[in-house]
């Protein structure tokens, strides 16, 4: 039978077949093109890097694409992951905490994604278990295949529907061989030959290793990892050798023989000394192309535009490579040790680096040993300031020090989020001479409690995609340094990811103390932007969003772009500073 027809005879659920795919409605196959992209060897390969580069390049060619992250864990969202062992936690407009990765892809593509394009083993084995007692499988018992797998197709197919995208990218977390994701890859299988020859292309990430003592490429364990993924019934179509320098010839060619995929597809993708440059090195191998011959898209490619689109972001590129005025941003947290804990901050700083010519240089600073007598020492090499999200009490005193040495030495100075909180406590107790001022979530029984919880947050005891989540509109005060700096816009949009905020009773005392909250929310409750005069200190600006996660390389964010000014000792403008109208809220 043609590949093509098994979709005509598969229904959703019945006793006459074992063909099960649900099928979302509007539905067109053939529609829309898959790429899958899987891991070998290990993880930490960049797949995601990878995979947002090649759906870019795609993008520049003039497809509509979307991506979609399949997680094998249980979780159903990354929300209560710990940013120490998975990187940070990523929120997108609709509130979905989800892996970094989708920050890279929001950013290399310059899209705003949804709940559709991250899904977990959690929300798969839910949506079958809640299926299974609306009676959606009545006479049949529930199985891995092709029930299971059936929701995985589903999720892909809903994507499609709701993206119109012309190429979904799917890149299925993990590695090959990792047991949680054994019936991710059958669905992906099962796709395939659902939707027919050339509708899935298949490329797999493989890592070849030098080991020192041997001083040479060798590809056993890419070879063996490959054959685990035929094993499981793919044949890969593409494989990208992931390796410190070039793949040498001998060694693709074992890879090409052992995993049948002939040469010219069998490409190198060593290590770059930036990922902006990982589009320029698929093009040169020529990966897009082999995925387009693949897909029958070659003749949909829009020359002319991906010109344009090459154009645009090379010069990003260059303005990233010429960048060279120096400076010094410190980021007090405690997750220092590692680096993926702040991926979007370190991105957003870079962004708004590469848009004032300054090569940003970011310091370290852990909280947790930072003290009123050793914070002079430890900020005195750096320009300003992040204090970032963050989450109990570990380190907050070391903080409270920090914010409030830049506060009085006139340091520049972004709090985001926690950085938001602390900021307002530290002026409670040293200017508003609250001495006992507090976060609740510190100290619950603290004298002023600055910073409470939100209302609607109180009779919430479970901790599990329930805080105030993601985009919401942020109302500027008119001529506010915020709102100079967002193009005198009086709306931007920001993403959130908290519990507290400051407490309505004493936003007046704060507020006639001389700290302004330049931006709250549409309603006037929520405190959600807040800046010094510009005659009192050059930079101190915080908001109770992550501005970070909004922030892309060709529209970085403004408060950003703020600090590295003030960093760079030029003052901040009294309007937008593009002119190009490059620095833009969110959704703006
Ligand atoms: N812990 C604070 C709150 O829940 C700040 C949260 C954060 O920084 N993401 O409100």
């Amino acid at each position: 039978m043609d590949s093509r027809n098994i979709l005509s005879s598969i229904s959703d659920v019945s006793d006459d077949t074992e063909f099960h795919t649900p099928m979302p409605a509007g539905y067109k196959p053939g529609q829309c093109k898959y790429v899958v992209v899987f891991g070998t060897v290990m993880s930490g390969l960049g797949k995601g890097i990878f995979s947002s580069s090649l759906a870019k390049v795609l993008q520049d060619k003039g497809f509509s694409v979307t991506p979609i992250k399949l997680e094998g864990y249980l979780n159903r969202d990354a929300g209560t992951l710990n940013p120490f062992r998975h990187g940070e936690v990523f929120v997108l407009d609709d509130g979905m905490e989800c892996d970094m990765d989708l920050g890279t892809y929001e950013r290399m593509l310059n899209q705003d994604l949804s709940r559709l394009n991250f899904v977990t083993s959690g929300q798969v084995f839910s949506r079958v278990l809640e299926k299974e007692r609306r009676g959606g499988y009545l006479g049949r018992d529930v199985q891995m295949i092709p029930h299971v797998t059936g929701e995985v197709k589903n999720c892909l197919r809903e994507l499609a529907v709701a993206s119109a995208a012309d190429v979904v990218f799917v890149e299925i977390g993990g590695t090959v061989g990792d047991v949680e994701n054994a019936y991710l890859i059958e669905a992906v299988r099962e796709l395939a030959f659902e939707e027919g020859p050339n509708s899935v292309c298949f490329v797999a990430l493989t890592y070849v290793v030098k080991p020192p003592m041997l001083g040479e490429q060798k590809s056993k364990p890419a070879q063996l990892n490959l054959k685990q993924l035929m094993g499981a019934g793919i044949q890969p179509h593409i494989i990208a050798c992931r390796a410190r320098h070039p793949v040498t010839k001998k060694v693709r060619e074992k890879i090409a023989m052992y995993s049948s995929v002939p040469l010219d597809r069998v490409f190198s993708m060593h290590d770059v000394d930036s990922v902006y440059v990982i589009t320029e090195l698929l093009r040169d191998a020529g990966i897009d192309t082999a995925v387009l011959d693949h897909l029958k898209l070659s003749d949909r490619v829009n020359a002319d535009r991906e010109h344009e689109r090459r154009d645009i972001w090379n010069n990003y590129i260059k303005r990233f490579r010429e960048a060279a005025k120096p400076v010094t941003i410190g980021i007090t947290g405690k997750y220092t040790s590692l680096r993926d804990s702040y991926a979007s901050i370190i991105q957003a700083l870079e962004h708004a680096g590469v848009h004032l010519g300054a090569k940003v240089r970011i310091e370290w600073i852990d909280s947790t040993e930072l003290d009123e007598t050793n914070v002079s020492d430890r900020v005195a090499g750096v320009d300003g300031v992040i204090v970032p999200g963050g989450f109990g009490t570990r380190g907050v005193e070391g903080k409270l020090a920090c914010v409030k040495y830049l506060r009085e030495n006139r340091i520049p100075y972004l709090g985001l989020c926690y950085g938001f909180q602390i900021a307002v406590v530290e002026f409670a107790r040293n200017v508003c001479g609250l001495e006992d001022a507090q976060s609740t979530e510190i100290n619950s029984n603290c004298a002023h409690p600055v910073i409470d919880i939100l209302p609607e947050q109180r009779g919430i005891t479970q901790l599990g995609g329930n805080m105030r989540l993601g985009g919401h509109d942020v109302r500027l005060t008119p001529h506010s340094t915020v709102a100079a700096m967002y193009g005198d816009a009086s709306k931007i949009r920001l993403r959130f990811r908290h519990r507290y905020e400051v407490s309505p009773d004493y936003m007046e005392q704060i507020e006639a103390a001389g700290l302004i909250f330049s931006g709250k929310s549409p309603d006037g409750r929520i405190a959600q932007v807040l800046e010094l005069p510009n005659d009192v200190h050059p930079y101190f600006v915080a908001t109770q969003a992550h501005a970070e996660l909004s922030s892309r390389p060709l529209r970085p964010d403004p408060m950003f772009v703020g600090l590295v000014r003030a960093a760079l000792g030029q003052s901040t403008p009294e309007s937008n500073p593009t002119s190009d109208k490059t620095a833009q809220s969110a959704k703006a």
